[in-house]
């Protein structure tokens, strides 16, 4: 069995800034994350979503445009669109994990679950 001082259970926004915050403390910290490292904002959230609403933007703009100084509106090409998407978000999880790595924390991928108040089981462990 692995002891920690502290166990951060999901890797999300808060669990990075929460990180941050214990920079250079003395304690052994673990974060465990069941689904992809960063959590929804890096992952799901915030970020996908601006580049998606900045496409849909462009199409509308494009669109209130058209025949006033535009000729041709744009359209969505949504399989290059989702082909883009993928492959600029595809390494986030492993270089948020990595951020947490430089920190000093060790990481563990799986869904945890407390056994009692001091133990969490994560994948049989
Ligand atoms: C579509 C969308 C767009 C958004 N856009 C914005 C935006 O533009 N600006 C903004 O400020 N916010 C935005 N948000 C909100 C933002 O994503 C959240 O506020 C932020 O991610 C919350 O961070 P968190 O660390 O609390 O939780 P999360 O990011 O949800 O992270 C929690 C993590 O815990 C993991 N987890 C949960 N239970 C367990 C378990 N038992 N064991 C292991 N891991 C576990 C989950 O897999 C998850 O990765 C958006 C959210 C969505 C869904």
């Amino acid at each position: 069995m692995k002891k920690y001082d502290i166990i951060i259970i999901g890797a999300g926004p808060a669990a990075i800034n929460f990180s941050r915050a214990a920079q250079g403390s003395d304690k052994k910290i673990l974060a465990i994350e069941g689904d992809k490292f960063g959590g929804t904002c890096p992952n799901y959230g915030c970020e996908p979503k601006i580049f998606l609403e900045g496409a849909v933007r462009n199409v509308l703009s494009s669109q209130l445009m058209q025949n006033r100084g535009i000729g041709q509106a744009s359209t969505i090409d949504w399989q290059a669109l989702m082909k883009t998407k993928k492959a600029t978000w595809e390494n986030m999880p492993a270089a948020q994990e990595m951020g947490f790595k430089n920190l000093g924390i060790d990481t563990l991928h799986g869904y945890a679950k407390f056994v009692d108040n001091h133990n969490v089981e994560v994948n049989g462990e």
